[in-house]
């Protein structure tokens, strides 16, 4: 529970969020309410483990989210739909992959198991990437756009693009958990350390990850105070900024 400070109000987070690690280093996130049992998966990349971890934990799934129409993030859509019957919710472009129920754009407000989501456009990664903003339950889900100290290859935008998404999802309140699509975070690490050596707080954070991945842990959700501290794409003064530290990622690995 917190206190928002802008409307006055407090806040009270209910759902609960989990990962299923799936393929090389996807990860699906199961939002359900723990009370209801009621459950959606976020870019479920396959049908079984995703089944399991629900049938797991005592949940139903009712709802499958997209982010965009990548295979390893909608691969499990048809399964999933003809196991439980769940109504598929993603932007126009994930038609060419998948049967859609719902197209959503920007400013469109989505349900899940009680709470809603503001839908956000957030292209670049691809063309017509969306995240699902949970304001009141202080959570963000953004796929392939942004990483724990990091950001999605450009495939279908531009520069522009990708840097106006960085301060837009940095611009939401501190606390906010930023939910992304893979486990990227050490080798992200690894390469803030590099473009941004006197920066305290990105040592600090390559010791702490290359730590958790010993014992493998998983690294997210992480938030947007650490993302403004040590991510060096949300921390570029300007866009030609920004592109020269994509263009460096892109050959760093
Ligand atoms: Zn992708």
């Amino acid at each position: 529970m917190g206190v928002d400070a802008e409307h006055g109000r407090v806040v009270m987070a209910r759902l609960a969020v989990s990962a299923v690690p799936v393929l090389n280093d996807n990860y699906v996130w199961l939002i359900a309410d723990p009370d209801t049992g009621e459950a959606a998966a976020v870019d479920p990349s396959v049908t079984e483990p995703v089944l399991a971890a629900v049938e797991a934990a005592g949940w139903r799934l009712t709802q499958v989210l997209n982010t965009h129409w990548h295979p390893d993030h909608t691969g499990g859509n048809a399964g999933i739909k003809a196991a439980t019957g769940c109504t598929i919710t993603a932007p126009a472009e994930a038609g060419r992959v998948s049967k859609i129920d719902r197209v959503v754009s920007e400013g469109d407000r989505v349900e899940v198991a009680g709470a809603e989501a503001t839908v956000w456009e957030i292209p670049a990664h691809t063309s017509g990437h969306i995240a699902y903003y949970f304001e009141d339950e202080r959570m963000i889900f953004v796929g392939d756009t942004m990483f724990a100290m990091g950001c999605g290859r450009l495939f279908e935008g531009t520069p522009e693009q990708m840097y106006a998404n960085m301060l837009r999802i940095g611009a939401l309140p501190e606390d906010v958990r930023i939910y992304c699509g893979h486990e990227y975070t050490l080798s992200n690490a690894r390469f803030a350390a590099e473009a941004d050596p006197e920066n305290a707080a990105v040592g600090e954070r390559l010791a702490q990850v290359a730590q958790m991945r010993e014992r493998g842990e998983i690294t997210l959700p992480t938030t947007v105070a650490e993302e403004r501290a040590t991510n060096p794409f949300v921390r570029a003064g300007c866009v030609e900024e920004f592109a020269r530290l994509r263009a460096a990622k892109d050959s760093f690995g």
